[in-house]
């Protein structure tokens, strides 16, 4: 089996391969240096899924649902130690 494409070669078209602009031709042996090299399917994956949030972020405001975690999580540590940006009046 040989081996055409690099490791550096592929860091090189990475962008172009997740953003899938790339030849079919370039991208399918892309492909198959991700399936044959582990450091590369990794930093692939890495990057593919931060990719997502970017782009999931820009797409759609924070989900209700983390919201409001996030509000319940300030709520009960406001009612634990008061109000974060207020000094606790002294006693
Ligand atoms: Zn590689």
């Amino acid at each position: 089996m040989t081996r055409l494409l690099t490791c550096k070669r592929f860091l090189q078209e990475l962008t172009d391969y997740l953003d899938e602009t790339l030849d079919p031709e370039v991208r399918s042996e892309l492909q198959r240096h991700v399936n044959e090299c582990p450091n590369c399917w990794v930093i692939c994956n890495t990057t593919e899924k931060t990719l997502k949030v970017f782009k999931g972020m820009e797409a759609k405001p924070v989900p209700e649902a983390i919201q409001k975690r996030l509000l319940d999580a300030l709520e009960k540590r406001i009612a634990e130690r008061g109000p974060i940006c207020e000094k606790k009046p002294q006693a």
